[in-house]
C-alpha cells in the first residue's frame, strides 16, 4: 500500500492545534501505518516544503510575509488543504491586532506607547519577517478544501476529519461533539 504524503504547517497560531493533534495518542500509531509525515513542526522539521503532498493541516492565520509565502507554496504543492483550527478558519486571536490598523500602528503601540524600556521600533530587515497590515484567515488568500474549526479542534474532531480521508472518503461532521464549538 502506497502511503499518503502527510504534512502539517504552523503559521500565526499558538501551536495549541498541533498539541491537540498529539492528543490523538495511540491513534497516531495507527495513522503512521497509512501516512508518511513529510513536513511538520512536530515530526519532520525540514527547511523546504516538499512537492506532491497529499494532505496538509494548516494551523494559524496569516500575519506576516513569511506566513503568506509559505501558505502560497503549501497550496501550490498540496492536493488537499485543511484549514486547521479557528486561527486558520477565522483568524481568531491573532486578528485582534487588526483593531489597531496598520502594521506600523501595531508596532508603535507595542514598542513606543506601551514599551517600558528602550523605546524604539524594532529594525531587523531580512531577519524578522515583515508584519502584514492585516491578519487574515487562510481561505481569504488560497483555496481551502476542508474547514476544521475549534480552538483547538478536539482530538476526536481531528481524527474524525482525517480517518475518512485515509479511505478516500469525505469527512462528515455529525453529532453534537463534532459541531459544538
Ligand atoms: Fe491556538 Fe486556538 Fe489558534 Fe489553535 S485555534 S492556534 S489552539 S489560538
Amino acid at each position: 500500500m502506497e502511503k499518503i504524503k502527510f504534512a502539517t504547517v504552523w503559521l500565526a497560531g499558538c501551536s495549541g492545534c498541533h498539541m491537540s493533534f498529539l492528543d490523538m495518542d495511540e491513534w497516531l500509531i495507527d495513522l503512521a501505518q497509512y501516512v508518511d509525515v513529510v513536513y511538520s513542526p512536530v515530526g519532520c522539521d525540514l527547511k523546504e516544503y516538499p512537492d506532491n503532498v497529499d494532505v496538509c493541516l494548516v494551523e494559524g492565520a496569516v500575519a506576516n510575509q513569511e506566513n503568506l509565502e509559505l501558505l502560497e507554496e503549501v497550496r501550490a504543492k498540496t492536493k488537499l488543504l485543511i484549514s486547521f483550527g479557528d486561527c486558520a478558519v477565522t483568524a481568531n486571536v491573532p486578528a485582534m491586532r487588526n483593531m489597531l490598523g496598520t502594521a506600523e500602528a501595531v508596532l508603535k503601540r507595542g514598542y513606543l506607547e506601551l514599551g517600558d524600556c528602550n523605546q524604539q521600533l524594532p529594525y531587523a530587515p531580512g531577519i524578522v519577517p515583515e508584519l502584514l497590515d492585516r491578519v487574515t484567515p487562510i481561505h481569504e488568500l488560497v483555496k481551502v478544501d476542508i474547514f476544521m474549526p475549534g480552538c483547538p479542534p478536539s482530538a476526536d474532531r481531528i481524527k474524525a476529519t482525517i480517518e475518512p480521508l485515509l479511505n478516500g472518503e469525505q469527512p462528515k461532521m455529525e453529532g453534537r461533539e463534532m459541531i459544538k464549538f
